[in-house]
């Protein structure tokens, strides 16, 4: 074709396109439009709408976009119309650098088309059509723009308080998409949201946030239907052959109360986030309602953070010991440094502010800085010539993602100058098979320094057998909960024997935790367990209080 026959081509096309009724065939738009541009060198046209003249001075209206090669060019052709309802719409033709000018030809041409464009997008139809385009996203779902015009409405007609917004996450979509591929995945997303509007049905919609993130918004007479979806809700696939895969959500939902002022999509949006993220954070509930309590917390932790900065500046972060003490002789083999937080003239005990600072990397701040003050006291221990023993010091699982962390902590301790020999570091199992890969060479590379190493808390959370045959240990740390007690005594001393025994087994020390009566040492004695950690001795020592006692070693057997 000859270019002027492409352009009566592609104008035809295009005029056809506008102008079928009952519905604008919006796909032949766009491509007569790509058409035409490519045709006179155009890299982008934009169509803007605004609501009135100040809006357009102000910039604030809708921006289309018909064509975009996603070259830089710069506008070199503008036509503007205010319509008889005062709205202003203007369409741009852009042009790159190197793009050879119109021709007078060209440019009369180009003339009518944004002519046309802008006659068509001055009718409401079309803007109707550019609002429900805005309002989905490529993949045909509902957005965000979508759900904030639906709460402007609701919120205007009165009609949000009472209703449910939920923000919700596909479990395990990745997964889904890894069996199915990504256009099986997509359809099953698709299927699922499909059997969620139908349960929902004139009580509500389904926008997308965004990849497998969705907001629900649904009167509370729906709610049951909605949860159950959101429980589970069990969806046909054809590809590769047909099967049933079971779709499930992690969601917060919030309840709009009675009387809400609503301002902003954020007085909605920022509950069920909250909510969404305790729901996500909670290993046993999936969805969670949304409770003032929650932004409380989120408060704290962000006081908490800043305080501890505060706090690792002024030295408030202190260094305390708790003896470990051999069972036979009573003497004092090793010590655990614990932190306490000095506040005024309170101690605030690690509960307190270790599970905040566990969800950030504060904590490994806070492990290097113990590590390091451990250190200081050692070498000052070793100058006075004073008795010393081995102490442990606590590494988060937070650790495990970094790369260099044995380098880290071998810097420290030579850094001071102190024998590895002196330093033990305590570590809690791992759930995630990344975690157990760097957990396995840490333990390995410490290992090979002459540097201890202990499993924490033996016997609760994710403990496994194979944590303890791959990984090169020296210690295993019995928790209290693995000390028989009065309840269990039968089955409870039998374990605790068998555990002790494996660890002998394989050559590591065996020291039990939170020993606090002689009832529990003499089940230590009678075990073969010959270390133990607890209030039975001591708790938790100031420095002074623990210097006095490394000078009398030897507790009462
Ligand atoms: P953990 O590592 O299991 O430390 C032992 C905890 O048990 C300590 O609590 C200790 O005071 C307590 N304990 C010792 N003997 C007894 C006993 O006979 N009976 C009872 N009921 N408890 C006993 P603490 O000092 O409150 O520390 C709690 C946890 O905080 C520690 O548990 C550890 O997980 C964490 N933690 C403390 N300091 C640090 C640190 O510097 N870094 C890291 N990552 N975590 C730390
Ligand atoms: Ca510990
Ligand atoms: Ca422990």
């Amino acid at each position: 074709m000859t270019t002027d026959q492409s352009y009566y081509y592609w104008l035809e096309q295009f005029v056809h396109a506008i102008t079928r009724l009952p519905e604008i065939d919006l796909k032949q738009v766009f491509s007569a439009l790509t058409e035409l541009c490519k045709l006179f060198r155009v890299c982008k046209g934009v169509t803007c709408f605004y609501d009135n003249e100040q809006k357009e001075a102000e910039k604030d209206g809708e921006v289309f976009v018909c064509y975009d090669s996603g070259e830089a060019g710069a506008p070199v052709l503008v036509k503007r119309l205010v319509t008889a309802a005062n709205t202003v719409v203007t369409v741009t033709a852009y042009q790159t650098k190197e793009a050879a000018p119109f021709t007078d030809q060209e440019r009369e041409r180009v003339e009518l088309i944004l002519q046309m464009i802008l006659t068509f997008m001055s009718q409401d139809r079309l803007k109707k059509i550019i609002k429900r385009m805005t309002c989905y996203d490529s993949d045909g779902f509902r957005n965000l723009q979508y759900l904030f015009r639906e709460f402007d409405r609701l919120a205007k007609a009165g009609l949000l308080s009472g209703m449910a917004a939920i923000h919700f996450n596909l479990k395990h979509f990745s997964l889904i998409n890894h069996q199915f591929g990504r256009p099986g995945g997509s359809a099953v997303m698709r299927a699922y949201v499909r059997r969620m509007e139908q349960a929902l049905g004139e009580n509500g919609s389904v926008y997308r946030l965004g990849g497998d993130n969705f907001v629900a918004l649904c009167r509370q007479a729906s709610m049951p239907q909605l949860l159950d979806c959101l429980r589970g809700e069990s969806i046909a696939v054809d590809c590769p052959e047909p099967k049933e895969v079971t779709v499930s959500a992690v969601a917060g939902i919030f309840i709009v109360p009675q009387g809400f002022q609503y301002r902003t999509p954020g007085d909605i949006m920022n509950p069920i986030t909250t909510a969404y993220q305790v729901a996500k954070a909670n290993r046993g509930e999936d969805i969670i309602y949304y409770s003032e309590q929650f932004d409380l917390e989120k408060e704290k932790v962000i006081r908490i953070k800043h305080a501890f900065q505060n706090a690792l500046a002024a030295g408030d972060l202190l260094t305390y010991y708790q003896p470990k003490v051999q069972v036979d002789s009573g003497e004092i083999i090793g010590a655990e440094a614990l932190c306490r937080w000095r506040q005024g003239g309170r101690i605030v005990m690690p509960m307190e502010f270790i599970p905040v600072l566990e969800q950030g990397i504060e904590i490994c701040e806070l492990d290097f800085y113990m590590l390091d003050r451990v250190c200081q006291d050692l070498k000052r221990w070793l100058e006075r010539k004073l008795r010393v023993v081995p102490v442990s010091v606590n590494f988060s699982r937070r650790h495990m993602i970094d790369p260099g962390l044995f380098e880290h902590i071998v810097e420290v301790i030579d850094r001071n100058g102190i024998p590895h020999a002196l330093i033990d570091i305590e570590l809690t199992e791992t759930t995630t098979d990344v975690e157990f890969t760097a957990l396995k060479r840490l333990v390995s590379q410490l290992h090979q320094a002459g540097i201890s190493t202990s499993v924490d808390d033996f016997g609760v959370g994710y403990s496994s057998l194979n944590l303890i045959k791959e990984i090169p240990w020296n210690v295993l740390k019995l928790d209290r909960t693995l000390l028989p007690s009065q309840a269990n005594r039968g089955r409870g001393s039998q374990m605790f024997r068998h555990v002790v025994a494996l660890a002998h087994e394989i050559d590591m020390l065996c020291v039990a935790e939170g020993v606090e009566t002689p009832d529990q040492l003499a089940t230590l004695r009678e075990n073969g367990c010959h270390i133990a950690q607890g209030f039975y001795y001591d708790k938790a020592l100031p420095i002074e209080a623990f210097e006095q006692r490394l000078k009398q070693p030897y507790y009462r057997k």
